[in-house]
């Protein structure tokens, strides 16, 4: 044999293991457990490969391939770099699970082997480093890893199944540009749906799931206060926006602790502001960039009314003149709450505790108010019953002793064995029950 061919049929031999799905004669957690390699090879990748926002080329095309080498269809292009890979198995009910793929602006500091040193110029022509300081890494590795276990296992199930590769969750309007480029138009409407999110702050490998609220709602506000421009010197002459805006920011503040109850949750961040030129020039405008968090639709319709009040009021006690009263302006790609749907949450609880027992559990706790657009993917007409779940990504010892990172920190970083493998043996349980072939 010449050396040319035998290393073809040792890279043939190479491929073919790589692209061999798990044995389904296995109990699922040993599958898992020896498909982890693979995994964790992936895993890899993805985090030494991070996209921004929008710009998930490279990320799409690799979870594309990976899904397409197991039989899913796969098709691209939606909504940006979103993608669909769907597999039919006979008839039943649709299940979709989602895994979002973007990263974020944050130079990486972990010093892991495997750190990403990526740099992409963003939507605005600025060059960035890129981080996948979320997790989202986690989730395709685990979505890949749950659709192993499912192209291996058909026997076991019936219906189909829509995975989903979702852009810019970060920015809050992938899920949006998915759905208003047709995904459902593609693949019709699904009875369920899932997601999953890897969680700093919990055990590695650790389930924590809600039968209600998981995430609070967040809008940005962008307010522009205007003025009349003068000297310095001579404030008199003209209307000051920065002390006005300054006004603002302290009187948003009382509509949290003297108009909503003290028993409901609800935020007001200013978290930019933005104006003036020199010390001696009275600007004609300032800029105000807020972000708005709530628990109940009611609480954050109540928010953005109430935000608009006080700013136009504000300004009319300054003596602004009202053809130059603040333009408040809700950016249009806010997130509604993400909240399980309760009889869902209850049999995917169930089969999660069927499989990995009591004591995969922690029980969920609402300690911020984060949020997520997966709610935009599914609050379409009918409403799909979904189901988010969160999977801890630290070592018990490094949260004990308090050396852990929160998300969006450049010193973020997971357990990604603990944790991927038990977010891929949740997402397939689930899978499998919420799949389950009909009796005969
Ligand atoms: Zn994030
Ligand atoms: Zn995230």
């Amino acid at each position: 044999m010449c050396k040319k061919m035998l290393l073809e049929i040792t890279l043939l031999t190479l491929t073919a293991a790589l692209h061999a799905t798990p044995a389904a004669a296995q109990p699922l957690e040993t599958a898992i457990a020896e498909d982890y390699a693979y995994l964790d090879e992936l895993f890899r990748h993805f985090h030494a490969h991070p996209e921004l926002s929008m710009q998930e080329h490279e990320t799409s095309d690799r979870l594309a391939a990976e899904l397409g080498s197991l039989g899913f269809e796969v098709t691209r292009g939606i909504g940006g770099t979103g993608l669909v890979a769907t597999m039919r198995n006979g008839p039943g009910p649709r299940l979709l699970i989602r895994a979002d793929m973007d990263g974020l602006p944050v130079e990486e500091k972990t010093g892991l082997s495997y750190a990403s040193e990526k740099r992409q110029v963003n939507l605005q022509g600025v060059d960035m480093p890129v981080m996948h300081a979320c997790g989202h890494d986690m989730h395709m590795t685990t979505l890949v890893g749950a659709a192993r276990q499912l192209a291996a296992r058909q026997d076991d199930w019936s219906g189909t199944l829509h995975l989903v590769g979702q852009p810019a969750e970060e920015a809050l309007g992938g899920a949006r540009a998915m759905v208003a480029d047709g995904l459902y138009d593609q693949i019709g409407r699904p009875d369920f749906a899932l997601a999953l999110h890897v969680i700093a702050k919990y055990p590695a490998g650790k389930i924590i799931l809600n039968d209600g609220l998981m995430y609070s709602s967040a809008d940005t506000v962008n307010i522009r206060v205007r003025g009349v421009a003068t000297h310095g010197a001579s404030p008199h002459l003209g209307r000051d926006p920065v002390l006005t805006a300054a006004q603002i920011v302290v009187a948003l503040q009382p509509i949290i602790t003297r108009e909503i109850s003290p028993l409901e949750p609800a935020l007001v961040t200013v978290g930019a502001f933005h104006a003036g030129t020199a010390p001696n020039v009275i600007a004609d405008h300032a800029d105000l960039a807020i972000t708005v968090r709530a628990n109940t639709e009611s609480t954050r319709a109540y928010l953005l009314k109430s935000i608009e009040r006080v700013a136009l009021n504000t300004a009319r006690a300054a003596g602004i003149p009202e053809h130059l009263l603040p333009e408040v302006m809700v950016a249009p790609f806010g997130a509604p709450t993400t909240t399980n749907d309760a009889a869902l949450s209850a049999r995917v609880r169930q089969a999660i505790e069927a499989g990995m027992g009591s004591d995969a559990f922690v029980a969920w706790k609402q300690t911020d108010m984060g949020a997520e657009d997966f709610p935009d993917l599914v609050n379409i007409d009918p409403v799909i019953p979904s189901v988010y779940f969160e999977v801890g990504g630290t070592p018990p010892e490094r949260l004990a002793a308090g050396d852990w990172a929160d998300h969006h920190s450049g010193l973020f970083q997971i357990d990604p064995e603990p944790a991927i493998r038990s977010g891929v043996e949740a997402m397939t349980l689930a899978a499998l029950n919420l799949l389950s072939p009909a009796p005969d």
